[in-house]
């Protein structure tokens, strides 16, 4: 299992936890954390969200750590493939999350096949 267990949950205020809802999966399946502080991952499909941070207002937390650009394409493969991404930050040992590593290898391959979708990154 990760790393750190599924224990991000309790970073997340009470009220939020009954209504959040995942931006991308559409489930309230709760979080777990990644190596960076205070940022978790979606349990079911590994969308990266912040949930602690000083200068993000309360209200804006879990706030959704994906370019608003990428936001269809990780919904598309989503729907296609239900499988769950791990798309948090891994600094220190990729060992520690094997969900994230096949995951993240996963979503490389999809996204091989449908280059297309990729965002234009250059402004
Ligand atoms: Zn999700």
């Amino acid at each position: 299992m990760q790393k750190y267990g599924y224990l991000a949950n309790e970073a997340v205020s009470s009220q939020t936890k009954d209504t959040f809802r995942c931006q991308i999966c559409g489930e309230r399946a709760g979080f777990n954390w990644s190596d960076y502080s205070g940022e978790a991952m979606c349990n079911r499909c590994g969308t990266p969200y912040q949930l602690i941070d000083r200068k993000i207002p309360k209200e804006e937390l879990p706030n959704l750590k994906i370019k608003p650009e990428w936001i269809p394409v990780l919904k598309q493969y989503w729907d296609e493939t239900h499988s769950y991404m791990g798309l948090g930050t891994i600094s220190i040992c990729p060992a520690d999350y094997p969900e994230c590593v096949k995951g993240q290898r996963l979503f490389n391959e999809w996204l091989d096949e449908h280059s297309e979708l990729i965002p234009n990154e250059e402004a």
